[in-house]
């Protein structure tokens, strides 16, 4: 199809210096997990967005020292001779498609814990980072920076520049955003020096001019440079001259970088799900800093709708439309555009699955893109499909994630596929959780699978088809799949940390019970050890409803879970505004007769509060009734010809969307290869240098 005219400016080339992008699709540095343990992982990660048409491919953080080290958490490195050789694979990978690679050196000063190295973190002034990260924090306080210090960074960055020019780099960054080490040096709070690079915007700045001209003179005119900046809580505080710190800096800089990659200073603000912000919400923050600079401006607002970004340029907000977690959900996004196919975009649902990925310390995850991360280990392409090894007719019954997915890809794999499911509508569990408070964007996991679907001549739908064993049998194919999803469960939580037995009394509720329309009279408590989103969202829908609701969770805070997705200190603030107490480190020991028994999880203490109605998000089971009778009847089977009953998604097992697209693509790729065609490729360091210092200066 021919492209909208409309989207052509989103085409344009853009001069990043010395280099130039092919088009306005800029994915800016992200973290995937995929440190350079996983060279060839990453490489063909990357290499699938701009095979997808990304103009700009960065990889995520990679530190330039050893004093910069993130550990546990995943990062990249360039520290020697073997690690250029790792980011060679995907420099090489990412050019093979006309994009331009970049990288974000990257030096976490006092965010950084050196676990590992063992190295005391540094910073401006020996203040530490964020106390409420307890997971994340270390015992070690940062030491302050002395003269010699601020040099060897400049040595460092110089180095690390001209590592990755060796590597095959396109453009290079300096990296002062989200509390690392330069960002320290802009802020006061953390910047207390008496010395050139204290007090004044003037001094503060001065040590990223410093990094920026040691990049330029390592790359030549071989490399754009590139100046990430966090500005979000610089433009809080007012300027001396201009609106606020944040102009004041751009002010400063604004000929000293080749282009500007501008975003907000901490995860859940700059990287916040789709519960709490929408499209485009950094554009407050970061639209005056084109007003400043003639130099090119690349920023991120989970774009994925193309005429919000036709709208970024027209309107002088960015030249680059940088893109994260768009790039992760649909890697093929520009291509989409490019071709007029801006329907097929499997648009980014905002849940932050992915960042809970680089929490968990492993290769990213997605919601919406089942082959993130799995493009080189198990050879899976986010748009192409081998045909089935034969002509089947497979039966889906259950049309919610994982049921959808799977019908997906069985039917791009040109099978014949028939997909049911008991309700009047397809979604599963998203139809009453897409009408929770903000999770209306979880609506494009149906969204976008229905679109497939319709448009796949051998797919057969039917909602409103409850099957039973026998309609099954009855029904004649060759292959059943039971997507049947979960029902959650009365268990309440024992002293011993242990579920007890179900606690089926009068006015007790699970979340399958309001969805199915139960109405719980005040006041009410909603008792959450699921400890993921829905306890706590719970709580606020009916909160807004009803009013009078209690949140009571073992946890040390609500939804704990949520610390991994960046929704925490916002779950905690959505509560709030929903006014729901919150009660951590306690269980309900007693219900009944208008009153509820708290007590507390360490400390016996027995407290009575009111309460009609219990609403219990505590365990999950899967439904697999389905399953378990049809694999009783295996003559029946047989006589039916239905070779195979498998069970998907929540049926199998309970978890998050995330796993339920997973389980569902995993088993329509694979259902007819050999167990051994379904090992995974492992993946190894590049180790061709013999065992010498952590750092190669040269
Ligand atoms: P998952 O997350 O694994 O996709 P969901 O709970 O979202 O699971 O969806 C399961 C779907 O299966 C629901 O829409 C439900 O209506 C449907 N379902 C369950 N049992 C049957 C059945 N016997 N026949 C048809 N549909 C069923
Ligand atoms: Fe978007 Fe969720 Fe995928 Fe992350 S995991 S890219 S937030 S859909």
């Amino acid at each position: 199809m021919a492209r909208d005219p409309r989207f052509d400016i989103l085409f344009d080339p853009v001069r990043i210096g010395p280099v130039t992008a092919p088009n306005r699709f800029y994915q800016v540095p992200h973290a995937s997990g995929m440190t350079n343990a996983l060279p060839r992982v990453r490489a063909g990660f990357r290499e699938t967005k701009a095979e997808g048409g990304w103009g700009v491919v960065c990889t995520g953080a990679c530190s330039i020292h050893p004093s910069s080290d993130d550990s546990p958490l995943p990062f990249a490195t360039l520290w020697d001779k073997d690690d250029i050789k790792a980011h060679a694979l995907m420099t090489e990978a990412v050019h093979r498609h006309g994009s331009l690679a970049g990288v974000e050196l990257f030096h976490g000063g006092a965010v950084v814990m050196n676990r590992t190295t063992r190295t005391p973190p540094l910073s401006p002034s020996g203040t530490p980072w964020m106390a409420t990260h307890i997971g994340f924090m270390s015992n070690l306080r940062p030491r302050i920076m002395d003269k010699q210090d601020i040099r060897d960074l400049l040595q460092w960055q110089a180095e690390g520049a001209r590592k990755a020019r060796s590597a095959g780099f396109d453009i290079v960054y300096v990296y002062a955003g989200m509390g690392y080490l330069p960002y320290e040096f802009l802020l006061s709070d953390y910047n207390q020096r008496t010395d050139e690079y204290g007090g004044s915007v003037e001094n503060r700045v001065r040590l990223i001019r410093q990094m920026i001209e040691v990049t330029k003179e390592a790359v030549g005119d071989t490399c754009g440079v590139a100046l990430r900046v966090s500005l979000e809580e610089l433009r809080k505080r007012p300027g001396r001259h201009m609106a606020s710190e944040a102009h004041e800096v751009i002010a400063l800089l604004k000929d000293d970088p080749d282009l500007f990659d501008v975003k907000l200073d901490t995860t859940p603000t700059d990287c916040s799900a789709s519960r709490f912000s929408p499209e485009g919400s950094h554009e407050p923050i970061i639209s005056f800093v084109k007003t400043l600079t003639d130099k090119p401006v690349v920023g991120v607002g989970r774009f994925t709708s193309p005429d919000t970004m036709v709208s970024q340029v027209k309107r002088g907000v960015l030249d680059l439309i940088g893109g994260a977690r768009p790039s992760i959900a649909d890697p093929f996004l520009p291509n989409k555009i490019k071709e007029g196919r801006e329907d097929e975009i499997r648009e980014c649902i905002g849940c932050n699955i992915c960042i809970s990925s680089w929490h968990d310390g492993v290769p990213v995850r997605c919601t919406q893109n089942a082959t993130a991360g799995e493009e080189w280990r198990r050879g899976w392409h986010p748009e192409k499909f081998a045909p089935a090894r034969r002509q089947e007719k497979v039966l889906v019954v259950g049309a919610g994630p994982a049921g959808l997915e799977c019908a997906r890809v069985l039917s791009r794999r040109g099978v014949q596929v028939t997909l049911a499911d008991k309700a009047d509508e397809f979604g599963g569990r998203l139809r009453f959780e897409t009408r929770l408070p903000g999770l209306s964007a979880w609506g494009r996991v149906l969204d976008y699978r229905m679109q497939a679907l319709r448009s796949d001549a051998n797919v057969e739908m039917y909602p409103g088809s409850a099957l039973s064993a026998d309609d099954i049998l009855e029904f004649g194919c060759d292959r059943v799949v039971t997507a049947t999803g979960s029902r959650w469960g009365t268990e309440l939580y024992a002293d011993s940390e242990l579920p007890t037995a179900p606690f089926n009394a009068p006015g007790v509720y699970t979340p399958d019970d309001l969805a199915a329309g139960a109405v719980p009279e005040g006041p009410i408590t909603v008792f959450d050890f699921d400890s993921y989103y829905m306890g706590g969202l719970i709580a606020e829908w009916l909160a807004r409803q009803y009013g009078d609701v209690t949140y009571v969770t073992p946890a040390g805070q609500a939804s704990a879970w949520t610390i991994m997705t960046n929704e925490l200190p916002r779950v905690h603030q959505a509560l709030t505004r929903a006014g729901v107490p919150v009660r951590t480190l306690s269980r309900v020991a007693g219900f009944g007769g208008g009153a509820l028994t708290l007590t507390g999880l360490f400390v016996d203490q027995p407290e009575r509060i009111a309460c009609r109605s219990l609403v219990i998000t505590g365990l999950r089971r899967p439904d697999d009734t389905l399953y378990q009778q049809l694999m009783a009847r295996p003559a029946d089977l047989a006589a039916a010809g239905i070779r195979s009953v498998d069970r998907i998604g929540d049926a199998m097992a309970a978890g998050a969307i995330v796993h339920a697209v997973f389980s569902g693509h995993e088993y329509a790729r694979e259902f007819d290869l050999t167990p051994a065609e379904r090992n995974w490729r492992r993946d190894r360091p590049v180790v061709t240098e013999p065992f010498g210092p952590g750092i190669y200066e040269g």
